[in-house]
């Protein structure tokens, strides 16, 4: 950083002509975790790939581009605010109405839209941990408090901890799978027994963000699901193998009363005219062929790294995501700096472990070479 640049916000704040700032925010956000995005790789010459935030490492498919670059075109009007034809499409994929299909940008808003309808400050969410990092930051800025259930040892979700964790104060659950960011990931007999477990008045979101990347012979069956209980609520992103992260586009499929609450309290407008367009043209069959080859391939690639470092006699969480997880401990942090100086961006989190996304087959291999010399130093 330039030790000249200009005075940092609390720089100015200090300063004698600074006016005096008596505003009063929320005490909840005094408690909010922030969210750690995975980091750019440094510009220093040598080629480094960044596998630290789950995104696509395609480019974006030709048609898709086209169609969200024709709608920049109108960008001086409003998109369509009932996201009218993304929502027809969606619904006819999965089988309900247009209305049961709540837009906003990225599931993770859909996931505070969620919050919103349902929590009251003082309410409970209880969701499994480690998890995705927005939770505790959409419950806590909403005012509820977090009930984190511990991974079991094997980093997967404990249900039967989780259906304990229930109380009267208890509004919403969060199932993530495959979990962000260990993999692993929930079969459709454990969803169902917990499910009749929850009581039918708190809401059981499914976030399955990384669906794509799941053994298809085994991925759980959640639209049965979902029609079986009035209190489920499935999460979908255009962000990972769609490959839209910059674009900003996910949703929810919601039964008819939950899905008027979340359109009553998202943000008028949020899926912008590029993102509902590219998101549309990503349903077109052609695009769904490329998209499943993708799939395919990346979960090919991901099985390959998975074997290779179980040959190496690494003992990892078997992955049904876009990423593999290395539960390093206390060695986390010497593990994630040891990447990057061998040219791999990673997410390292906390003393828990390393997450490494799937990528091109090179930055795959770079990871093995990587972890190879890690044991042989070790
Ligand atoms: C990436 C991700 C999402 C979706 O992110 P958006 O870009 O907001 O759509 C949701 N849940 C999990 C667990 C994720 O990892």
């Amino acid at each position: 950083m330039n030790e000249t640049s200009t005075p940092s916000q609390s720089d100015r704040s200090d300063s004698p002509s600074a006016p005096v700032e008596r505003i009063r925010t929320r005490a909840c956000l005094e408690a909010l975790p922030a969210y750690v995005a995975g980091k750019p790789p440094v510009d220093d010459g040598r080629r480094r790939y960044k596998v630290s935030s789950n995104e696509s490492p395609y480019a974006p498919i030709p048609a898709v581009l086209e169609a969200a670059t024709a709608a920049l075109t109108a960008a001086n009007r409003y998109p369509d605010m009932g996201v009218r034809a993304l929502r027809e499409a969606l619904a006819a994929r999965h089988d309900v109405t247009p209305e049961q299909i709540c837009v906003s940008t990225g599931s993770t808003a859909v996931i505070a839209d969620l919050v919103r309808a349902v929590v009251d400050p003082g309410d409970e969410v209880v969701y499994p941990w480690r998890s995705f990092e927005a939770y505790p930051i959409i419950v806590g800025a909403q005012g509820g408090t977090s009930i984190r259930v511990p991974l079991t040892a094997r980093h997967e979700h404990d249900l039967s901890a989780m259906a304990a964790a229930i109380t009267d104060r208890t509004r919403l659950v969060l199932l993530c799978t495959p979990n962000n960011p260990t993999g692993t990931a929930l079969s459709d007999e454990a969803i169902a027994g917990f499910l009749r477990q929850v009581p039918q008045d708190v809401v059981v979101a499914i976030d399955e963000a990384y669906r794509e990347f799941h053994e298809p012979a085994t991925v759980a069956d959640t639209t049965a699901l979902f029609r079986d209980h009035a209190n489920v609520i499935l999460l979908r992103t255009f962000s990972k193998l769609q490959g839209l992260a910059g674009l900003r586009i996910g949703y929810g499929i919601a039964h008819p009363r939950l899905a008027r609450a979340l359109t009553a309290v998202t943000i008028p407008f949020g899926a912008s005219a590029p993102a509902q367009a590219a998101a549309l043209a990503s349903l077109q069959p052609d695009v769904c062929e490329e998209l499943d080859r993708r799939a395919a391939a990346l979960r090919a690639e991901r099985d390959r790294v998975q074997d290779a470092l179980a040959a190496d006699g690494w003992d990892l969480p078997r992955s049904q995501g876009n990423f593999v997880f290395f539960p390093l401990g206390e060695h986390t942090g010497q593990f994630a700096a040891f990447c990057d100086e061998h040219g791999l961006v990673v997410r390292p989190y906390g003393t828990d472990g390393v997450r490494v996304t799937i990528a091109e087959p090179e930055a795959n291999d770079l990871l093995l070479e990587i972890c190879r010399q890690w044991r042989s130093q070790a």
